[in-house]
Protein backbone atom coordinates (compact mmCIF):
# COMPACT_ATOMS: atom_id res chain seq x y z
CA UNK A 1 0.00 0.00 0.00
CA UNK A 2 1.56 3.12 -1.00
CA UNK A 3 1.37 6.23 1.46
CA UNK A 4 -0.49 8.80 -0.57
CA UNK A 5 -3.10 8.42 -2.89
CA UNK A 6 -5.45 11.43 -4.73
CA UNK A 7 -8.67 9.29 -3.69
CA UNK A 8 -8.86 7.00 -0.19
CA UNK A 9 -12.63 5.41 -0.23
CA UNK A 10 -13.77 3.62 2.97
CA UNK A 11 -16.18 1.19 2.08
CA UNK A 12 -16.23 -1.58 -0.65
CA UNK A 13 -19.84 -1.67 -1.15
CA UNK A 14 -22.29 0.11 -4.22
CA UNK A 15 -20.95 3.45 -3.31
CA UNK A 16 -17.72 2.92 -2.37
CA UNK A 17 -17.08 0.68 -5.87
CA UNK A 18 -18.62 3.22 -7.84
CA UNK A 19 -16.54 6.11 -6.74
CA UNK A 20 -13.38 3.92 -6.84
CA UNK A 21 -13.85 2.83 -10.19
CA UNK A 22 -15.07 6.43 -11.76
CA UNK A 23 -12.02 7.77 -10.01
CA UNK A 24 -9.57 5.35 -11.29
CA UNK A 25 -11.10 5.71 -14.50
CA UNK A 26 -10.17 9.13 -14.67
CA UNK A 27 -6.78 8.97 -14.37
CA UNK A 28 -6.84 9.44 -10.06
CA UNK A 29 -4.50 7.36 -8.17
CA UNK A 30 -7.47 5.70 -5.59
CA UNK A 31 -7.30 3.31 -2.79
CA UNK A 32 -10.22 1.23 -2.14
CA UNK A 33 -10.38 -0.37 2.17
CA UNK A 34 -12.80 -2.70 3.15
CA UNK A 35 -13.11 -4.22 7.09
CA UNK A 36 -14.63 -6.84 6.38
CA UNK A 37 -12.64 -10.04 4.67
CA UNK A 38 -14.79 -10.44 1.55
CA UNK A 39 -16.39 -7.93 -0.19
CA UNK A 40 -19.81 -8.64 -0.30
CA UNK A 41 -20.21 -10.81 2.23
CA UNK A 42 -22.62 -11.26 4.71
CA UNK A 43 -25.37 -9.79 2.49
CA UNK A 44 -27.36 -7.38 4.30
CA UNK A 45 -30.21 -7.00 2.07
CA UNK A 46 -33.56 -8.12 -0.25
CA UNK A 47 -31.09 -7.47 -3.02
CA UNK A 48 -34.18 -5.66 -5.19
CA UNK A 49 -33.05 -2.97 -8.09
CA UNK A 50 -35.14 -1.58 -10.92
CA UNK A 51 -34.26 -2.72 -14.36
CA UNK A 52 -34.03 0.85 -15.54
CA UNK A 53 -31.84 2.41 -12.49
CA UNK A 54 -29.69 -0.68 -12.89
CA UNK A 55 -28.79 0.18 -16.32
CA UNK A 56 -27.31 2.98 -15.77
CA UNK A 57 -24.17 2.02 -13.99
CA UNK A 58 -23.86 -1.66 -15.42
CA UNK A 59 -24.72 -4.05 -17.85
CA UNK A 60 -26.55 -6.83 -16.49
CA UNK A 61 -24.86 -10.11 -16.35
CA UNK A 62 -26.53 -13.43 -15.12
CA UNK A 63 -23.86 -14.06 -12.87
CA UNK A 64 -25.04 -11.90 -10.34
CA UNK A 65 -28.99 -12.24 -11.15
CA UNK A 66 -30.70 -14.47 -8.76
CA UNK A 67 -34.48 -13.89 -10.51
CA UNK A 68 -35.87 -11.39 -13.05
CA UNK A 69 -39.06 -10.05 -11.84
CA UNK A 70 -42.47 -9.49 -13.43
CA UNK A 71 -44.68 -7.77 -11.30
CA UNK A 72 -45.07 -7.15 -7.91
CA UNK A 73 -47.92 -7.86 -5.29
CA UNK A 74 -49.28 -5.88 -2.13
CA UNK A 75 -50.87 -7.77 0.36
CA UNK A 76 -53.41 -4.65 2.93
CA UNK A 77 -53.71 -5.82 6.82
CA UNK A 78 -57.02 -7.35 5.93
CA UNK A 79 -55.16 -10.07 3.57
CA UNK A 80 -56.56 -8.42 0.16
CA UNK A 81 -53.33 -8.23 -2.24
CA UNK A 82 -52.99 -5.64 -5.01
CA UNK A 83 -51.51 -6.94 -8.16
CA UNK A 84 -49.19 -5.25 -10.19
CA UNK A 85 -48.39 -6.00 -13.66
CA UNK A 86 -44.93 -5.85 -15.88
CA UNK A 87 -47.68 -4.19 -18.55
CA UNK A 88 -47.36 -1.10 -16.30
CA UNK A 89 -43.73 -0.44 -16.48
CA UNK A 90 -43.12 -1.43 -20.41
CA UNK A 91 -42.02 -4.73 -19.07
CA UNK A 92 -39.33 -3.31 -17.16
CA UNK A 93 -39.81 -4.15 -13.31
CA UNK A 94 -36.27 -5.48 -11.86
CA UNK A 95 -33.65 -8.00 -10.05
CA UNK A 96 -33.42 -9.94 -7.18
CA UNK A 97 -29.53 -9.58 -7.33
CA UNK A 98 -26.79 -11.64 -5.98
CA UNK A 99 -25.09 -9.70 -4.33
CA UNK A 100 -21.95 -11.45 -2.82
CA UNK A 101 -21.81 -11.32 -6.34
CA UNK A 102 -22.63 -8.50 -7.27
CA UNK A 103 -20.87 -6.04 -4.78
CA UNK A 104 -17.20 -7.97 -5.74
CA UNK A 105 -18.15 -7.71 -9.54
CA UNK A 106 -18.33 -4.08 -8.75
CA UNK A 107 -14.91 -3.62 -6.51
CA UNK A 108 -13.57 -5.73 -9.24
CA UNK A 109 -14.43 -3.44 -11.91
CA UNK A 110 -12.49 -0.73 -9.54
CA UNK A 111 -9.28 -2.85 -9.40
CA UNK A 112 -9.49 -3.10 -13.20
CA UNK A 113 -9.89 0.39 -13.47
CA UNK A 114 -6.10 0.84 -11.73
CA UNK A 115 -7.51 1.53 -7.79
CA UNK A 116 -5.95 -0.32 -4.98
CA UNK A 117 -8.32 -2.70 -3.05
CA UNK A 118 -7.70 -3.76 0.21
CA UNK A 119 -9.60 -6.10 2.04
CA UNK A 120 -9.62 -7.02 6.09
CA UNK A 121 -8.79 -3.01 6.13
CA UNK A 122 -10.41 -1.02 8.62
CA UNK A 123 -10.28 2.81 9.42
CA UNK A 124 -10.06 3.14 12.59
CA UNK A 125 -9.36 7.36 12.64
CA UNK A 126 -9.00 10.08 10.59
CA UNK A 127 -5.58 11.87 10.24
CA UNK A 128 -6.17 15.43 11.31
CA UNK A 129 -3.84 18.42 10.53
CA UNK A 130 -4.54 22.25 11.34
CA UNK A 131 -8.45 21.05 11.59
CA UNK A 132 -8.58 19.81 7.92
CA UNK A 133 -8.75 16.20 6.83
CA UNK A 134 -5.43 14.47 5.75
CA UNK A 135 -5.70 11.18 5.44
CA UNK A 136 -6.78 7.91 7.15
CA UNK A 137 -5.29 5.58 10.00
CA UNK A 138 -5.90 1.85 8.90
CA UNK A 139 -5.79 -1.16 11.00
CA UNK A 140 -4.93 -4.78 8.94
CA UNK A 141 -4.12 -7.63 11.30
CA UNK A 142 -2.94 -5.89 14.05
CA UNK A 143 -1.02 -3.76 11.78
CA UNK A 144 -1.78 -0.16 11.90
CA UNK A 145 -1.08 2.19 8.87
CA UNK A 146 -1.50 5.87 7.70
CA UNK A 147 -2.36 6.43 4.12
CA UNK A 148 -2.64 10.59 3.44
CA UNK A 149 -5.23 11.76 0.29
CA UNK A 150 -6.36 14.69 -1.46
CA UNK A 151 -10.07 13.46 -0.93
CA UNK A 152 -11.37 10.71 1.32
CA UNK A 153 -14.69 9.01 0.13
CA UNK A 154 -16.76 7.93 3.16
CA UNK A 155 -18.54 5.18 1.71
CA UNK A 156 -18.89 3.29 5.45
CA UNK A 157 -22.60 2.47 5.40
CA UNK A 158 -25.37 2.93 7.84
CA UNK A 159 -22.92 2.10 10.81
CA UNK A 160 -20.39 5.06 9.26
CA UNK A 161 -18.53 6.13 11.49
CA UNK A 162 -16.22 8.05 9.84
CA UNK A 163 -17.60 11.65 9.08
CA UNK A 164 -18.60 11.13 12.77
CA UNK A 165 -14.70 11.21 13.81
CA UNK A 166 -14.59 14.08 10.79
CA UNK A 167 -17.16 16.48 13.39
CA UNK A 168 -20.32 15.49 10.65
CA UNK A 169 -23.31 14.86 12.85
CA UNK A 170 -24.57 11.24 11.85
CA UNK A 171 -26.70 10.29 14.24
CA UNK A 172 -30.20 9.08 13.06
CA UNK A 173 -32.93 9.34 15.54
CA UNK A 174 -34.27 5.49 16.79
CA UNK A 175 -37.29 5.80 15.00
CA UNK A 176 -35.97 6.36 11.63
CA UNK A 177 -33.77 3.31 12.02
CA UNK A 178 -35.72 -0.44 10.90
CA UNK A 179 -34.48 -3.11 12.63
CA UNK A 180 -34.43 -5.71 9.73
CA UNK A 181 -34.10 -9.31 10.09
CA UNK A 182 -34.10 -11.43 6.56
CA UNK A 183 -33.99 -15.09 5.87
CA UNK A 184 -33.03 -16.74 2.58
CA UNK A 185 -35.58 -19.64 2.87
CA UNK A 186 -35.84 -22.76 0.16
CA UNK A 187 -38.70 -25.45 -0.47
CA UNK A 188 -41.69 -22.65 0.03
CA UNK A 189 -44.20 -21.70 -2.27
CA UNK A 190 -44.35 -18.77 -4.23
CA UNK A 191 -44.68 -16.61 -7.45
CA UNK A 192 -40.92 -16.88 -8.57
CA UNK A 193 -41.40 -13.69 -10.45
CA UNK A 194 -43.35 -11.58 -8.54
CA UNK A 195 -42.10 -9.74 -5.44
CA UNK A 196 -44.64 -9.35 -2.46
CA UNK A 197 -45.06 -6.46 -0.08
CA UNK A 198 -46.94 -7.39 3.31
CA UNK A 199 -48.39 -4.67 5.15
CA UNK A 200 -50.32 -3.38 8.26
CA UNK A 201 -49.80 -2.82 12.22
CA UNK A 202 -49.79 -6.42 13.46
CA UNK A 203 -47.63 -7.67 10.59
CA UNK A 204 -45.00 -5.27 10.61
CA UNK A 205 -45.55 -1.82 12.51
CA UNK A 206 -44.44 1.35 10.83
CA UNK A 207 -42.36 -0.73 8.46
CA UNK A 208 -43.37 -3.93 6.10
CA UNK A 209 -42.23 -7.79 5.45
CA UNK A 210 -41.03 -8.59 1.90
CA UNK A 211 -41.14 -12.03 0.14
CA UNK A 212 -38.29 -10.95 -2.72
CA UNK A 213 -37.50 -14.18 -5.13
CA UNK A 214 -34.47 -16.09 -5.82
CA UNK A 215 -35.24 -19.09 -7.79
CA UNK A 216 -38.34 -21.28 -8.31
CA UNK A 217 -38.93 -22.36 -4.59
CA UNK A 218 -36.17 -19.81 -2.63
CA UNK A 219 -36.67 -16.19 -1.64
CA UNK A 220 -35.19 -13.75 0.85
CA UNK A 221 -38.18 -13.24 3.64
CA UNK A 222 -37.72 -10.44 5.66
CA UNK A 223 -38.87 -7.43 7.55
CA UNK A 224 -37.96 -4.18 8.69
CA UNK A 225 -39.48 -2.00 11.61
CA UNK A 226 -39.20 0.81 12.79
CA UNK A 227 -36.67 1.50 15.87
CA UNK A 228 -39.58 2.47 18.49
CA UNK A 229 -41.90 -0.49 17.95
CA UNK A 230 -39.00 -2.58 18.42
CA UNK A 231 -39.32 -4.49 22.31
CA UNK A 232 -39.01 -8.00 24.36
CA UNK A 233 -41.48 -10.06 22.40
CA UNK A 234 -42.17 -7.88 19.66
CA UNK A 235 -39.01 -7.25 18.01
CA UNK A 236 -38.30 -7.76 14.05
CA UNK A 237 -37.15 -11.10 14.64
CA UNK A 238 -40.84 -12.25 16.52
CA UNK A 239 -42.83 -10.57 13.48
CA UNK A 240 -40.88 -12.68 10.92
CA UNK A 241 -41.31 -16.07 12.52
CA UNK A 242 -44.89 -15.46 13.43
CA UNK A 243 -45.09 -15.18 9.50
CA UNK A 244 -43.25 -17.42 8.52
CA UNK A 245 -44.62 -20.43 10.73
CA UNK A 246 -48.17 -19.23 9.13
CA UNK A 247 -47.27 -18.75 5.74
CA UNK A 248 -43.91 -20.96 4.42
CA UNK A 249 -44.37 -24.05 7.97
CA UNK A 250 -42.90 -26.11 5.83
CA UNK A 251 -39.78 -23.81 4.00
CA UNK A 252 -36.08 -23.75 5.64
CA UNK A 253 -33.82 -20.68 6.50
CA UNK A 254 -30.65 -21.55 5.18
CA UNK A 255 -29.14 -18.00 5.93
CA UNK A 256 -30.35 -15.01 8.44
CA UNK A 257 -29.55 -11.63 8.77
CA UNK A 258 -29.92 -9.14 10.92
CA UNK A 259 -29.09 -5.06 9.88
CA UNK A 260 -30.35 -1.09 10.76
CA UNK A 261 -31.78 0.93 7.74
CA UNK A 262 -31.85 4.58 7.80
CA UNK A 263 -35.38 5.94 6.89
CA UNK A 264 -34.66 9.54 7.94
CA UNK A 265 -33.82 12.38 5.68
CA UNK A 266 -30.47 12.73 4.18
CA UNK A 267 -27.25 14.60 6.24
CA UNK A 268 -28.02 18.19 6.29
CA UNK A 269 -24.63 18.45 4.57
CA UNK A 270 -22.59 15.82 3.04
CA UNK A 271 -19.57 17.69 2.45
CA UNK A 272 -16.53 19.11 4.34
CA UNK A 273 -13.04 19.73 4.10
CA UNK A 274 -11.36 17.09 1.88
CA UNK A 275 -14.18 14.85 2.93
CA UNK A 276 -17.56 13.28 1.15
CA UNK A 277 -20.12 10.85 2.51
CA UNK A 278 -22.10 8.75 0.32
CA UNK A 279 -24.77 6.23 -0.16
CA UNK A 280 -25.92 4.89 3.26
CA UNK A 281 -22.98 6.86 4.94
CA UNK A 282 -24.79 9.71 3.36
CA UNK A 283 -28.17 8.86 4.55
CA UNK A 284 -29.61 8.26 1.55
CA UNK A 285 -31.34 5.09 1.32
CA UNK A 286 -35.08 5.77 0.04
CA UNK A 287 -37.56 6.40 3.23
CA UNK A 288 -40.41 5.21 1.82
CA UNK A 289 -38.73 1.64 0.23
CA UNK A 290 -35.53 1.17 2.14
CA UNK A 291 -33.78 0.91 -1.39
CA UNK A 292 -30.17 2.33 -0.90
CA UNK A 293 -28.79 0.57 -3.85
CA UNK A 294 -28.92 2.44 -6.61
CA UNK A 295 -28.89 5.75 -4.47
CA UNK A 296 -25.65 4.30 -3.15
CA UNK A 297 -23.78 4.20 -6.39
CA UNK A 298 -25.84 6.98 -7.94
CA UNK A 299 -23.71 9.20 -4.80
CA UNK A 300 -19.97 7.02 -5.04
CA UNK A 301 -20.30 8.33 -8.59
CA UNK A 302 -21.04 11.71 -8.26
CA UNK A 303 -18.87 11.83 -5.66
CA UNK A 304 -15.68 10.70 -7.25
CA UNK A 305 -16.53 13.20 -10.72
CA UNK A 306 -16.66 15.98 -8.66
CA UNK A 307 -13.84 14.73 -6.49
CA UNK A 308 -11.67 14.72 -9.68
CA UNK A 309 -12.65 18.11 -10.77
CA UNK A 310 -11.73 19.28 -7.43
CA UNK A 311 -8.53 17.87 -7.25
CA UNK A 312 -7.87 18.87 -10.94
CA UNK A 313 -8.14 22.46 -10.11
CA UNK A 314 -6.50 22.41 -6.76
CA UNK A 315 -8.79 23.28 -4.20
CA UNK A 316 -10.67 20.14 -1.95
CA UNK A 317 -12.24 22.92 -0.21
CA UNK A 318 -15.58 22.01 1.58
CA UNK A 319 -16.67 25.12 -0.32
CA UNK A 320 -15.01 23.51 -3.84
CA UNK A 321 -16.93 20.06 -3.08
CA UNK A 322 -20.20 21.64 -2.08
CA UNK A 323 -21.35 21.03 -5.85
CA UNK A 324 -22.04 17.15 -5.15
CA UNK A 325 -24.24 17.73 -2.38
CA UNK A 326 -26.08 20.11 -4.55
CA UNK A 327 -26.41 18.26 -7.50
CA UNK A 328 -27.46 14.59 -5.73
CA UNK A 329 -30.04 17.00 -3.63
CA UNK A 330 -30.95 18.97 -7.15
CA UNK A 331 -31.27 14.99 -9.07
CA UNK A 332 -34.37 13.10 -9.76
CA UNK A 333 -33.01 10.84 -6.65
CA UNK A 334 -32.54 13.87 -4.61
CA UNK A 335 -36.58 15.05 -5.25
CA UNK A 336 -37.44 11.60 -4.79
CA UNK A 337 -35.97 11.16 -1.29
CA UNK A 338 -37.38 14.35 -0.05
CA UNK A 339 -40.84 13.69 -1.34
CA UNK A 340 -40.80 9.91 -0.20
CA UNK A 341 -39.82 10.69 3.26
CA UNK A 342 -43.32 12.99 3.38
CA UNK A 343 -44.98 9.83 2.01
CA UNK A 344 -43.42 7.23 4.62
CA UNK A 345 -44.13 9.79 7.73
CA UNK A 346 -47.85 9.73 6.53
CA UNK A 347 -47.95 6.56 6.06
CA UNK A 348 -46.59 5.04 8.95
CA UNK A 349 -49.20 7.08 11.02
CA UNK A 350 -51.88 5.14 9.69
CA UNK A 351 -53.94 2.93 11.44
CA UNK A 352 -54.70 -0.40 9.86
CA UNK A 353 -58.31 0.46 8.28
CA UNK A 354 -57.15 3.36 6.35
CA UNK A 355 -54.28 1.05 4.80
CA UNK A 356 -56.76 -1.62 3.36
CA UNK A 357 -58.92 1.43 2.07
CA UNK A 358 -55.76 2.80 0.57
CA UNK A 359 -54.80 -0.34 -0.76
CA UNK A 360 -58.38 -1.05 -2.54
CA UNK A 361 -58.62 2.16 -3.99
CA UNK A 362 -54.95 1.71 -5.53
CA UNK A 363 -56.14 -1.41 -7.07
CA UNK A 364 -59.25 -0.14 -8.91
CA UNK A 365 -57.31 2.27 -10.56
CA UNK A 366 -56.50 1.81 -14.18
CA UNK A 367 -52.96 2.38 -13.21
CA UNK A 368 -50.59 2.90 -16.71
CA UNK A 369 -47.18 3.17 -15.11
CA UNK A 370 -45.76 1.15 -12.81
CA UNK A 371 -43.83 3.77 -9.78
CA UNK A 372 -44.39 5.13 -6.62
CA UNK A 373 -44.82 8.79 -8.63
CA UNK A 374 -47.66 7.53 -10.32
CA UNK A 375 -49.16 5.59 -7.47
CA UNK A 376 -49.77 8.52 -5.50
CA UNK A 377 -51.14 10.83 -8.20
CA UNK A 378 -53.42 8.64 -9.04
CA UNK A 379 -54.52 7.90 -5.16
CA UNK A 380 -54.94 11.71 -5.01
CA UNK A 381 -56.78 12.17 -7.66
CA UNK A 382 -59.28 9.22 -7.00
CA UNK A 383 -59.35 10.32 -3.14
CA UNK A 384 -59.63 13.97 -3.31
CA UNK A 385 -59.65 14.06 0.45
CA UNK A 386 -55.88 12.67 0.97
CA UNK A 387 -54.86 16.10 -0.55
CA UNK A 388 -55.84 18.12 2.60
CA UNK A 389 -54.15 15.39 4.70
CA UNK A 390 -51.17 15.02 2.60
CA UNK A 391 -50.59 18.95 3.06
CA UNK A 392 -48.04 20.98 1.43
CA UNK A 393 -46.81 17.26 -0.41
CA UNK A 394 -49.54 16.95 -2.19
CA UNK A 395 -49.05 20.08 -4.30
CA UNK A 396 -45.56 19.02 -4.90
CA UNK A 397 -46.72 15.49 -6.40
CA UNK A 398 -49.55 17.32 -8.49
P1 LIG B 1 -22.78 -0.86 2.27
O1 LIG B 1 -23.25 -1.73 1.19
O2 LIG B 1 -23.26 -1.11 3.65
O3 LIG B 1 -21.18 -0.89 2.27
C1 LIG B 1 -20.45 -0.24 3.26
C2 LIG B 1 -19.17 -1.01 3.45
O4 LIG B 1 -18.27 -0.27 4.28
C3 LIG B 1 -19.38 -2.34 4.16
O5 LIG B 1 -18.88 -3.38 3.35
C4 LIG B 1 -18.62 -2.20 5.48
O6 LIG B 1 -18.02 -3.40 5.91
C5 LIG B 1 -17.56 -1.16 5.10
N1 LIG B 1 -17.03 -0.41 6.25
C6 LIG B 1 -17.73 0.13 7.28
N2 LIG B 1 -16.90 0.79 8.12
C7 LIG B 1 -15.65 0.65 7.61
C8 LIG B 1 -14.36 1.10 8.03
N3 LIG B 1 -14.22 1.83 9.16
N4 LIG B 1 -13.28 0.78 7.29
C9 LIG B 1 -13.43 0.03 6.14
N5 LIG B 1 -14.63 -0.43 5.71
C10 LIG B 1 -15.72 -0.12 6.42
N6 LIG B 1 -31.51 -1.68 -0.90
C11 LIG B 1 -32.06 -1.90 -2.11
O7 LIG B 1 -31.82 -1.11 -3.05
N7 LIG B 1 -32.86 -2.98 -2.32
C12 LIG B 1 -33.19 -3.86 -1.34
O8 LIG B 1 -33.92 -4.83 -1.60
C13 LIG B 1 -32.65 -3.63 -0.05
N8 LIG B 1 -32.94 -4.47 0.99
C14 LIG B 1 -32.35 -4.29 2.20
C15 LIG B 1 -32.64 -5.19 3.23
C16 LIG B 1 -32.00 -5.08 4.45
C17 LIG B 1 -32.32 -6.05 5.55
C18 LIG B 1 -31.05 -4.02 4.67
C19 LIG B 1 -30.34 -3.91 5.98
C20 LIG B 1 -30.79 -3.12 3.65
C21 LIG B 1 -31.43 -3.23 2.41
N9 LIG B 1 -31.17 -2.33 1.36
C22 LIG B 1 -31.78 -2.53 0.13
C23 LIG B 1 -30.26 -1.19 1.52
C24 LIG B 1 -28.92 -1.49 0.83
O9 LIG B 1 -28.41 -2.72 1.28
C25 LIG B 1 -27.94 -0.35 1.13
O10 LIG B 1 -28.59 0.89 0.91
C26 LIG B 1 -26.69 -0.43 0.27
O11 LIG B 1 -25.94 -1.59 0.55
C27 LIG B 1 -25.82 0.81 0.54
O12 LIG B 1 -24.58 0.70 -0.07
P2 LIG B 1 -23.30 1.41 0.57
O13 LIG B 1 -22.17 1.13 -0.33
O14 LIG B 1 -23.63 2.81 0.92
O15 LIG B 1 -23.10 0.68 1.97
Amino acid sequence: MKSKYEVLVIGGGPAGALAAKTAAEKGFSVCLVEKRPAIGAPVRCAEGIGKEALAEFIEPDSRWISAEMSGAGIVAPDGFEMTLESSMAGGKVGYILDRKIFDRELVWQAADAGADVYVKTRASAPIMHDGRLKGAQLECCGNVSKVMADVVIAADGVESKFGKWCGIDTTVPVREIMSSVQYVMTDIDINPHATIFYLGNEVAPEGYLWVFPKGKRAANVGIGISGRKSGKGHRAKDYLDRFVKQKFPHGKSIECIIGGVSVCRPLECTVADNLMLVGDAARVVDPLTGGGIYNAMFTGKLAAEVAADCIAKGDVSKKALMTYDREWRASKMGKSIERNYHIKEYMIKQPDEKLNAIIHSVSALDLTEFSTLTLIKELLKANPKLLIELGALAASIR
